[in-house]
């Protein structure tokens, strides 16, 4: 794949002016600081500390209509399922589904929480390489619209599954076509030496063997060829080759009716060209057009990320004879994606005097016992002294569900914000929560 850069040029960094400009739901405000729709972030961070999570449901629900739209206005008949994955919180999901998403899950939790947040069940489709017997039983019995089936060994233990039931699941075979995508190595889904998806080669017997099982009605073909995708040219490869596939099937004599377009639409973390929705319907429309088939869709990050930012404190400015330190109470416990994937994202200074304070070159840190413990290297921002407080941008998806207790950490609070009105969604979590269910056996 394109090696993936992981050392960026901080003189290509954008500056807070243009993060703020390409953020329509961020505002500095001369009195009130960094203002996310109608909220001031310093009147969260007051009312709850930090680090928390805050998320804009006014955000979500632009981002779904705008996608939504411009599927529509490309003539396609087409489902969003929103990969859960990416923010599973019940509000977000809510939002979402209050909004006509589906879902799109991974996992029992994942279905579960779907359903519990009111999408329908002929609205969740269920993805994966490794579904338990336990899961598939689940998402059989809840007659979910359609399970994604990733190998020939997994449709013989949905087929034994859903006929010992009585029962028949609709099937889309989970292609990998052999595509290089997605913004790193470790997000790249669609080539032939990733775990993901059926061989290209062996789609179409496969799709022909999965009609004579029991139990199994295949309805279409799914691809998902990575995420962080800033370039449509994975797609269009892609799409191309699920095309052909689609015309082969049914030139084989078998019924297609589906073709689901997985998810992996990139967002600007730095400003930088990303495609837009309307661009991805376009390559959907060119590849499937005349092969009258409904398409579904599974976003993500492309949904969340820009919803969603992480409000944190300085802790401690520290400066070595080298290097200026920003220490923040926020940590790659809270947001791993710099520490995983080496990922950029954006941070701005909450407070209205911090803003305009001149800039100078400093690298923003957790207190975490690791040097991939680091937000941002060479960033440019004002002095922050201790107690000042900082938005890290674009953290909306693959943020809170990638956190975890290391160094014993409670998990961080989380906010929604709608409007000029805001409500705990998640309390932060105590230390006492932490041991909880621990169990120490000694005499
Ligand atoms: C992760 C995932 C998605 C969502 O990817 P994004 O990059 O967040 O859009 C969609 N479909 C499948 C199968 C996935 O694994």
């Amino acid at each position: 794949m394109a090696s993936h850069d992981t050392s960026f040029d901080p003189s290509d960094d954008p500056s807070p002016a243009e993060l703020l400009a390409g953020r329509p739901n961020l505002k500095q405000h001369a009195m009130d600081g960094l203002v996310l729709d109608g909220v001031p972030l310093n009147r969260i961070a007051d009312a709850v500390g930090t680090p928390t999570w805050v998320y804009s449901a006014g955000t979500l629900r632009s981002r779904y209509r705008a996608l939504a739209k411009a599927l529509k206005e490309a003539g396609l008949d087409a489902q969003p399922h929103y990969a859960v994955k990416a923010n599973d919180h019940l509000a977000i999901l809510a939002t979402l589904a209050k909004e006509g998403a589906g879902a799109d899950v991974v996992s029992e939790g994942e279905l579960r929480r779907a359903l519990k947040a009111g999408i329908p069940a002929d609205h969740i489709v269920y993805s994966g390489v490794g579904k338990s017997a336990r899961e598939l039983r689940l998402a059989v019995t809840e007659n979910i619209s359609q399970i994604n089936v990733e190998s020939a060994e997994e449709l013989a233990m949905l087929s034994a599954i859903a006929s010992g039931m009585g029962r028949t699941a609709r099937v889309a075979l989970r292609v990998n076509p052999d595509v290089e995508a997605g913004g790193h190595e470790k997000i790249s889904t669609g080539r032939a030496t990733d775990k993901f998806g059926i061989a290209f080669d062996h789609a179409a017997e496969l799709y022909a063997h999965a009609a004579t099982l029991p139990g199994i009605e295949p309805i279409g073909v799914a691809t998902h060829i990575g995420s962080q995708i800033l370039d449509l040219a994975p797609y269009r490869a892609a799409y191309a080759r699920i095309a052909d596939l689609v015309r082969t099937i049914r030139n084989a004599g078998y019924r297609v009716e589906t073709v689901d377009c997985g998810g992996g639409l990139g967002i600007p973390y730095r400003n930088e060209p990303a495609p837009s929705p309307t661009g991805l319907a376009g390559t959907i429309k060119a590849a499937f057009h005349n092969l009258d088939v409904r398409i579904a869709l599974e976003p993500g990050r492309w949904l969340v990320g820009p919803a969603g930012l992480l409000l944190a404190s300085v802790v401690l400015a520290k400066q070595t004879p080298s290097t200026r330190f920003v220490v923040l109470d926020a940590a790659m416990n809270d947001l791993v994606r710099p520490a995983m994937y080496d990922a950029w994202h954006g941070i701005l200074p909450v407070s209205a005097t911090d803003a305009v304070a001149p800039l100078s070159p400093c690298d923003v840190v957790g207190p975490v016992c690791e040097s991939g413990d680091t937000f941002a290297r060479s960033r440019a921002l004002p002095p922050l002294s201790p107690g000042a407080r900082v938005a890290i941008l674009d953290a909306g998806a693959y943020g809170s569900v990638m956190s975890s207790p290391y160094n014993a950490r409670p998990r961080a609070a989380e906010v929604m914000v709608d409007g000029d009105t805001w409500t705990v969604i998640r309390e932060r979590q105590t230390h006492e929560d932490l041991w909880a269910g621990e169990v120490v056996p000694i005499p």
